[in-house]
């Protein structure tokens, strides 16, 4: 067996994550370890960490799980007439007075972060460096966003005119958004998708996914404590029945969505069918994500990477890597690395420290999970299959497919499919990705910059990772979103987003 790669063992965003994006109240996952002697008095007590202190926190807190009620379509009819009553005052808010809500909302998050963590594990089956992340990440939206709006809608632009003329240029909000979200990051899209529509003067109706409504109950909960009126954000929850509910209503005026891309396609067709105005989508979906590893990549760094971009999550990220190319020159070493780093993950409870692959999100989710690798292994080439507990698990597996177009949608789980090509086929990689009309994520592995740029220049794939791992995009630093069947584009955590939300006017007066 081939050991760990040494950075395997620290997980992704210790390495990646800048210093300037992470706050102090929500630990960093390399700070977790660092002995803390001291008492708050400065008295010395011991070897500590600021790990022990966060595992005492969590086991502390007392969780209210009881299943939260669907709402019914009157409900739902009712959330939407209710944020529309608000929206005239809401809309007339200052930029700054939204943007403070929003930033005291990041400020509850962290104050009563050992709270979400353990919501996020109990709940979403999240491992505690995934919970850490994600709470790190909702906080980061709520200042992101409220930075970039007190920027965008602070003041209007002054446009050129000729003399005697005023113009102006103000974004301001469209109307009730309703914000539909999915499970698996059911915190920080969740918070991501209601702050920018808020932060841009709408009101909003958010949908979480089925399985994640509690999160959801404590997340509007939270941001109404921060100061967002409550006829301006109501929450409306249930399946996918009630998020067509929202989509249908007449009333509304847009629909930010991330999820799959079917459900994108069927909420499109509905929003299309609507009589009044055009409302538009923000979509943002899935991929068949691939990484290319050529002949000069280093096949520890590799491994490193693939394990933590395929599996991580339980490969249950959007970002996730699904197809890994590899120059035939090196497939069979880098196999050997990845099987071998993957034969050392723990798989198991989402609440034990050690854990690295947590549960999959629910039976369903397993079984489609479990019929594909039975698919595969009639189908592909099996280089590893791990072992995982009974229950809600699924272990990593790897294989290796004769041709990539052999994986014809996203397989939401840690199953990893390889490809090895020839070098003068290269071409043909490219294509294979073009052909997946995906284009969320792309991992490249090569020390020829001419490579890099010519892969760079020709793939219509949003979020582009060169020598490192594929996952985790941090906000303000990468923003995120996909094109083609991946979404319709806009970049959430990035300097555009939140226009999106909003319309623009323009004002011209005859001085
Ligand atoms: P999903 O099945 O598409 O569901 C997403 C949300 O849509 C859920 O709240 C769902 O409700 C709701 N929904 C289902 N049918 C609907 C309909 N006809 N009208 C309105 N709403 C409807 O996705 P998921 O399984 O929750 O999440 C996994 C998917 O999300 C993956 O494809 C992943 O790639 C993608 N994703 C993309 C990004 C990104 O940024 N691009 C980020 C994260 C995840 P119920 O689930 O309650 O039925």
């Amino acid at each position: 067996r081939v050991p760990v790669p040494a950075l395997l063992q620290r997980p992704a965003d210790a390495i990646a994550r800048p210093q300037q994006a992470s706050h102090p109240k929500i630990p960093l996952p390399c700070d977790l370890f660092a002995p803390d002697r001291r008492n708050s008095r400065g008295i010395e007590f011991g070897e500590r960490t600021a790990l022990d202190r966060l595992l005492a926190d969590i086991r502390n807190e007392t969780l209210d799980l009881k299943p939260v009620a669907d709402a019914t379509p009157d409900q739902a009819d009712a959330a939407v007439a209710a944020v529309r009553a608000g929206f005239a005052a809401w809309s007339r808010t200052p930029a700054a007075a939204r943007a403070a809500s929003l930033e005291q909302a990041a400020h509850l998050l962290e104050s009563r972060g050992a709270h979400f963590i353990a919501l996020l594990q109990r709940e979403g089956g999240k491992t505690l460096d995934d919970a850490l992340s994600e709470l790190r990440e909702a906080a980061d939206f709520c200042r992101y966003y409220a930075a970039q709006g007190r920027r965008l809608f602070g003041s209007e632009t002054a446009m050129p005119g000729p003399t005697g003329e005023s113009n102006v240029l103000g974004l301001r909000g469209r109307g009730v958004f309703v914000a539909i979200s999915p499970w698996n990051f059911p915190l920080a899209i969740f918070l991501g998708q209601v702050t920018a529509a808020l932060m841009a003067g709408n009101c909003v109706v958010a949908k979480p996914a089925e399985q994640t409504p509690r999160i959801a109950v404590e997340a509007v909960r939270l941001l109404h404590e921060a100061g967002i009126p409550a006829d301006v954000l109501r929450l409306v929850t249930g399946d996918g029945r009630i998020g067509a509910v929202l989509t249908a209503q007449p009333d509304i005026a847009g629909v930010v969505f991330t999820g799959s891309t079917e459900v994108a396609r069927a909420i499109n067709r509905a929003l299309a069918a609507k009589e009044g105005p055009i409302v538009p989508l923000i979509a943002e979906t899935g991929g068949i994500n691939a990484m290319i590893a050529d002949a000069t990549a280093l096949p520890e760094q590799v491994a490193d990477d693939v394990v933590t971009s395929a599996f991580r999550s339980a490969g249950q990220r959007c970002s996730a890597l699904r197809l890994l190319f590899m120059q035939e020159d090196v497939a069979d070493r880098i196999i050997e690395m990845i099987a071998g780093a993957a034969h050392e993950l723990k798989i198991g409870d989402a609440g034990d420290v050690a854990t690295h692959v947590g549960p999959v999100i629910d039976q369903e989710a397993k079984q489609r999970l479990d019929a594909h690798i039975a698919r595969m292994k009639k189908e592909a080439r099996l280089h590893f299959a791990g072992t995982a507990p009974e229950g809600c698990f699924v272990a990593p597996h790897i294989f290796e497919l004769r041709e990539a177009g052999q994986l014809t949608e996203e397989v939401f789980g840690p199953i990893l499919h390889v490809v090895r090509y020839p070098a003068e086929e290269f071409g043909q990689v490219l294509a294979a990705i073009d052909r997946t009309g995906y284009g969320l994520t792309l991992g490249i592995h090569s020390r020829i910059d001419d490579t890099v740029e010519a892969i760079i220049d020709r793939v219509q794939v949003g979020n582009i990772y060169v020598n490192r791992n594929m996952i985790g995009a941090v906000v303000g630093v990468q923003p995120f979103g996909g094109n083609g069947l991946s979404g319709t584009g806009p970049k959430a955590g990035g300097p555009h987003y939140l226009a999106r939300f909003a319309t623009e006017q323009t004002v011209t007066i005859n001085t």
